[in-house]
């Protein structure tokens, strides 16, 4: 596709991803130089790449720590040092009192004035002008072996195909317009050879309505192609569940609590999903401790009313069984057969729940990854709920939709307790309707927070002491210092002897990964029933994990985690009616990043907040878990920079489906291609 291009540099090209001429054209700069004009010498400031021009006035050699070629040149507005360490003798007879020389290079500071340090050098006549560039100088993303001088030739032969009419044009004039955004190829071009007038300052911002208008269009495709991929999915079929609500009457009548209004309308939405021909596909966001899980419930409930199986799965076996025990409680007095499975079930016990969930014995089941297994068949699966979503894959949320019956696709609803910034699930979960539990139940206490050093472990231990001979409980988190498990295990085993030892009196257990589930189950028993007063635990309590009474969190190397990480350990306690702590313990010194993310967890306990503020640390890639996966990745936009091209691109996407389908296939291939699973479910 790339005529003209050597093998050499076309491999290159490829571990950029770039085979065609379009994909060289979105291959953008990074970055401009302005070598469009000579700058006056008296003008520049450090860290300025100028042309300069003017007149040596001396040239010498110096021997000190370095041997060096020290030129001044001068221009009568001021004067500047070229320095050189390595020159030839030509070079430097080139250079020599007298002779006028154009140079390009960035202005550092030396010892005794501005320098250039191995500039570009070009000998010129003193009264010629010599040409200056009509573009600014683009600086592209480059690979080992290719230089700018060979990007700048082949994207100059790009850009005269484009000129051939190369690019097409999909986005229809009346959309251009309405967005005042300039036509793609006239902004391809601009990015490539920007004219001098541009400003410089904007382009490498990335706010320039040129780069706007590529990111628009790509998140543009983006957004599409998610939409088709749901559009497709409701096609087909799915039980529609609506039952007498007898049930879950007769679960709220015996809660000790009411819904929060929140939880009440994102309970509506459900039902009235539920109650549709196709499946439901809802991504339900709620803070930590805002009660997600007797929504859950309720929805399951909806769905056995009808007469269909629910699933529940969690994404570790903790909190999987916590499900269990909350469905026990809640559903069992209602006469709902709960079922259990789990990686660990094994033999004859499996096997009896594999033939009760075929025979329809089982009306709700709850466990982990297991539920995805092939071997696992249902008799009228109706609704899939998967908790704590951030911890499946896009795939996984795909398999189960496949347990269906009949050609019919489950309903299906994901759960999450780490918010996405608003502009970002609407790009990443496109494919999703989104609620939001927005409100915690009443009679909570924020969690009030401290960021202390290690050095004081002492008056935290004392702390500890003080808050469980009060009756009240606390944790203590071991974060992951070592890479290897077994290691980290190790260290949360000594951590919890030497509470232990401090402690005289207190009762401490312990969890982690390598306890064996029963063990695991056993600890996390009697820390709930009060039996324990202090639990230490390495990051498995992280989600999910409800006792109220605890209101203590104390986290260990709490710089080595990141935000999300932080809220959800945090959101641990602050779950009963009392005041409730979260120290955050650290070994200094503390970088720049770990400040700032201690210092937002001292400043704020609102989930979306500390999304937003992670996203503005870490990046989009980070935040979504997909940065492995590549899931997320653009080519022009940055999810972080063009966050408030989002919504636009939302409402224009559902407008082109409506209005323009025909340009949407090929918007879709030019920029997603297949990098989005076209699974037909
Ligand atoms: P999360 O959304 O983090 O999963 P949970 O579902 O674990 O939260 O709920 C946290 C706690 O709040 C649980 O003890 C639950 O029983 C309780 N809870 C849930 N809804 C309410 C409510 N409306 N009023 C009071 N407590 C509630
Ligand atoms: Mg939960």
């Amino acid at each position: 596709m790339l005529r003209g291009v050597g093998p050499k540099n076309a491999e290159r090209l490829a571990r950029l991803g770039i085979a065609s001429v379009q994909d060289l054209l979105f291959h953008l700069p990074i970055r401009y130089q302005d070598r469009t004009r000579v700058v006056p010498i008296g003008s520049l400031r450090p860290g300025d790449q100028a042309v300069i021009q003017g007149e040596v006035e001396l040239a010498d050699v110096r021997y000190g720590r370095r041997r060096s070629l020290l030129v001044r040149l001068a221009d009568g507005s001021g004067s500047i040092m070229l320095r050189f360490f390595y020159f030839s003798a030509a070079q430097h007879a080139n250079m020599s009192r007298g002779a006028w020389l154009r140079c390009f290079g960035e202005v550092r500071n030396g010892p005794v004035s501005y320098e250039l340090v191995h500039p570009e050098v070009q000998r010129v006549a003193e009264d010629e002008p010599a040409e200056v560039e009509q573009a600014l100088t683009p600086i592209y993303p480059t690979t080992e072996g290719m230089h700018q001088l060979t990007w700048r030739d082949l994207t100059g032969h790009a850009l005269a195909l484009l000129a051939e009419g190369g690019l097409q044009e999909l986005l229809p004039d009346a959309v251009l317009a309405k967005h005042d955004m300039p036509p793609l190829a006239e902004a391809v071009r601009l990015l490539h050879r920007p004219p001098p007038d541009q400003s410089r300052l904007l382009l490498s911002g990335g706010g320039h309505p040129a780069q706007r208008r590529l990111a628009f269009e790509e998140l543009l495709a983006h957004q599409l192609s998610l939409r088709v991929l749901r559009r497709r999915q409701r096609r087909r079929g799915a039980p529609s569940l609506a039952g007498d609500g007898l049930l879950q009457q007769a679960l709220l009548a015996s809660l000790p609590f009411q819904l929060t209004g929140a939880q009440q309308r994102v309970l509506e939405q459900l039902r009235r999903d539920l109650m549709q021909p196709h499946p439901a596909l809802r991504l339900v966001q709620g803070d930590v401790g805002s009660g997600k899980t007797v929504v859950a419930a309720l929805a399951a409930l909806c769905c056995v009313e009808a007469g269909h199986q629910a699933a529940l799965m969690a994404p570790t076996e903790l909190l999987a069984e916590q499900h269990l025990q909350n469905f026990a409680t809640w559903l069992g007095p209602l006469g709902v057969e709960l079922g259990w499975l789990s990686g660990r079930q094994k033999g004859r016990r499996r096997a009896g729940t594999l033939g009760r969930l075929a025979g329809g014995g089982i009306q709700v089941v709850v466990g982990t990854h297991a539920l995805f297994q092939d071997d696992v068949v249902f008799e009228r699966l109706g609704l899939v709920i998967v908790d704590e979503q951030h911890r499946f894959g896009v795939h996984q949320r795909l398999a189960l939709r496949e347990k269906g019956v009949a050609g019919q696709v489950p309903h299906q609803l994901v759960m999450t307790a780490t918010p996405i910034p608003r502009t970002l699930a609407m790009t990443a979960y496109a494919d999703l309707d989104l609620s939001l539990i927005d409100e915690l139940p009443p009679g909570r206490t924020p969690v009030s927070t401290v960021v202390i050093k290690d050095s004081r472990r002492d008056q935290v231990v004392e702390r500890v002491a003080m808050a469980c001979r009060d009756g009240r409980q606390a944790y203590w988190v071991c974060t992951l210092i070592e890479e290897s498990v077994a290691l980290q295990c190790q260290a949360a085993e000594d951590t919890a002897a030497a509470l232990a030892e401090a402690l005289d009196g207190l009762r401490v257990g312990l969890v982690h990964g390598r306890l064996r589930a029963a063990d695991k189950e056993a600890v996390m028993w009697a820390f709930k029933t009060g039996q324990i007063d202090l639990l230490v635990a390495t990051t498995v309590v992280e989600v999910g994990v409800d006792v109220p009474n605890a209101s203590l969190m104390v986290i260990e190397n709490a710089e080595r985690l990141g935000l999300s990480q932080l809220h959800q350990l945090r959101g641990r306690v602050g779950r009963g009616a009392q005041q409730s702590h979260c120290v955050l313990m650290y070994h200094p010194p503390l970088g720049s990043v770990a400040q700032e993310r201690l210092g937002v967890m001292r400043e704020t306990n609102d989930g979306f907040e500390i999304a937003q503020r992670d996203l503005e640390i870490r990046g989009p890639g980070e935040v979504l878990g997909t940065r492995q996966t590549g899931e997320m990745q653009f080519r022009v936009a940055d999810l972080l920079r063009d966050q408030e091209l989002v919504p636009r691109v939302q409402g224009l996407a559902e407008r082109l489906l409506a209005d323009h389908p025909d340009c949407v296939a090929p918007l879709i291939r030019r920029w997603v291609g297949d990098r989005v699973q076209y699974a037909d479910v």
